[in-house]
């Protein structure tokens, strides 16, 4: 469990960005390097409507409207999540927190495990270019592997390049959907910029530019930040 014996060079990470920034595609390049859980909500959501959990009744509708699930459900999942032990020297939140109130309770439930956030790294990313790489998003049922059928395309089809698993489209990967979820961004993730401006552990990366370059741009910051 994290405590007051922090590790040195340990990373307390969120990756922020509208939805389609490219979060979970650098995320998992994170994760490679240093070692650390990708904790991702969206992907805790999908995992419990899958297993037909009380939690994914709970979440399904709101996903599927593009809405946001709401603060007690979300902020209790991730507050169990972070207590677990291979949280201790590190973790890259994906997907949260999304509104005030979340981020208001992270840093809560971090000053109760004794620690504190490294930094924000926001993937920046214009509304125009969004919905065609959430319509184009393809993941593997299997690994989870990310692809985009013109950005990232797999060389297998729509079988993944890394396992050969089977690639499906995201139920909420629609035009209509994803209108409502960049609204959503919009009024109640957005305010989260300034707030983590205002604590001095925001940084931005330009995510218009291809995969890797991007992941360079990541890394340049992360390997440049003090604890
Ligand atoms: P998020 O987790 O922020 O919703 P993803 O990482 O799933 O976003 O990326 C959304 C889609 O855009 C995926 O199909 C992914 O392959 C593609 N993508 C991610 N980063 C880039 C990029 N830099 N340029 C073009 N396409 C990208
Ligand atoms: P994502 O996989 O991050 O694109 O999230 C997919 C959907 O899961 C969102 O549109 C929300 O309905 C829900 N969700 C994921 N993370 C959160 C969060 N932090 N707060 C509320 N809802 C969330």
């Amino acid at each position: 469990m994290p405590n007051q014996f922090l590790i040195p060079n340990s990373k307390f990470l969120i990756l922020m960005g509208a939805p389609g920034a490219g979060k979970g595609t650098q995320a998992a390049k994170i994760v490679e390097k240093y070692n650390i859980p990708q904790i991702s909500t969206g992907d805790m959501f999908r995992a419990a409507i899958k297993d037909g959990t009380e939690l994914g009744k709970r979440a399904k509708s709101f996903m599927d409207a593009g809405q946001l699930v709401p603060d007690e459900v979300t902020i209790g999942i991730v507050r169990e999540r972070l207590a677990k032990s291979d949280c201790a020297n590190g973790f890259i939140l994906d997907g949260f927190p999304r509104t005030l109130e979340q981020a208001d309770a992270l840093t809560k439930i971090l000053d109760e495990l004794g620690t504190k956030l490294t930094r924000v790294l926001n993937i920046h990313v214009p509304a125009e270019n969004l919905i065609e790489r959430a319509i184009g998003r393809r993941i593997c049922k299997n690994c989870g592997a990310t692809y985009h059928v013109k950005f990232n395309p797999s060389t297998k089809g729509t079988n993944c390049d890394k396992c050969g698993g089977e690639l499906f489209q995201r139920a909420d990967d629609n035009a209509d959907t994803m209108k409502n979820r960049l609204s959503v961004y919009e009024k109640s993730t957005r305010p989260l910029i300034d707030y983590y401006k205002a604590a001095g552990i925001y940084s931005e990366i330009d995510g218009t530019q291809p995969i890797d370059k991007v992941t360079e741009a990541l890394f340049n910051v992360l390997s440049s930040v003090k604890e």
